[in-house]
């Protein structure tokens, strides 16, 4: 079994990114409004992921650790999403494999916190009376330690950390009610406040993306029936620098879709000059009986069964404002 899960870890983890994408993706679905992330030496020495969600009870910390042991499957719905997610249930099972894990957790009902501790091939996992807040903490340490080709396939310290900061700003940009810490090597690196207001949600921008990307961006804000467009697109030379600001969103979730980058590209050809650069982080909500998400999740595609009304309004949206923005 050790072996099998040591195989699907090479799907699920490809380098500290994906370790930390999968136990933050945890800790949110866990209803955590708080998470502190530590990462030592691009995270091949420590990953460690701290939440105060719901916790895991005592009795099903050995089970979260083992293979398809998702407590999430509950209708068929959530079947056919696993279906087209692939590696449900797999994630931690696949991370202990490459690691010495330890996790830590208590719920609500619990006085006390319980430790389970499980280190690449060996299956026991021992459990330890621990202390610990309502929550779960996941420590992953010595990534790869036992498998010495994916160890060695790591880039530098900087390159991986790189890695997971990109992957933390495009989470920090969908959920502004989740409060999150970024440490590198002992530094906080960013921290991401709860926002609510517009200037908290701005503060929180400038956070992600710099204060350059924040003086040069234009609010967006529009509606047309279900269709919901919000965000911001930077409009000016001053976006240049920042041309890696692409971000949209999909009902909460990242997309990088065809229609929707088109419709933004061609909002941004005829509305900016050709030394001007495209940036943004925008928000698309749709009904959701609109939409299919479900087409490649690995790609971040998604259908819109009314593509061209999309598409239209998305364009005329963010010409408009562009237009704006260069009076
Ligand atoms: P999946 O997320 O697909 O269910 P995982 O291997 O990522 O599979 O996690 C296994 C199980 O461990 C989850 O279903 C959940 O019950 C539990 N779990 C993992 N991380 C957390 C967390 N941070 N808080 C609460 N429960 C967690
Ligand atoms: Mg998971």
């Amino acid at each position: 079994a050790r072996l099998a899960n040591q195989i699907a870890a090479g799907e699920v983890v490809e380098r500290p990114a994906s370790v930390v994408k999968e136990l933050v993706e945890n800790s949110l679905d866990a209803g955590a409004t708080r998470i502190d992330i530590d990462i030592e030496k691009g995270g091949s020495r420590l990953i460690r992921i701290r939440d105060n969600g719901k916790g895991i009870p005592k009795d099903e910390l050995a089970l979260a650790l083992s293979r398809h042991a998702t407590s999430k499957i509950t209708t068929l719905d959530d079947l056919e999403a696993i279906v087209s997610l692939g590696f449900r249930g797999e994630a931690l099972a696949s991370i202990s494999s490459v690691s010495r894990l330890t996790l830590t957790s208590r719920t609500q009902a619990q006085e006390e916190a319980w430790s389970a501790y499980a280190e690449g091939r060996d299956m026991d996992v021992q459990l330890k009376p621990a202390a610990h807040p309502v929550g779960t903490t996941l420590e992953v340490l010595d990534l790869f330690f036992n498998t010495p080709a994916r160890r060695k396939f790591l880039r530098t310290e900087k390159t991986e950390f790189n890695h997971i900061d990109e992957l933390i700003k495009r989470i920090a940009l969908s959920r502004f009610d989740v409060a999150i810490t970024l440490r590198h090597n002992g530094k906080i690196i960013r921290q991401y406040r709860t926002a609510q207001t517009p200037i908290q949600k701005e503060r929180r921008l400038a956070t992600a993306c710099g204060s350059g990307f924040l003086q040069h961006a234009l609010v967006v804000e529009l509606a047309h029936g279900d269709l919901k467009l919000s965000g911001w697109v930077c409009s000016s030379q001053g976006a240049r620098a920042q041309n890696d600001i692409q971000y949209c969103y999909v009902n909460g979730r990242m997309m990088k879709d065809k229609l929707i980058n088109h419709a933004i590209r061609q909002a941004y050809e005829s509305s900016l000059r050709s030394d001007q650069y495209a940036a943004y982080v925008l928000y698309i909500d749709v009904d959701p009986h609109q939409v299919d998400v479900n087409v490649h999740p690995a790609k971040h595609e998604v259908r819109f069964h009314q593509a061209r009304l999309v598409h239209d309004f998305i364009y005329q949206a963010l010409q408009s404002a562009l237009q704006q923005g260069a009076l």
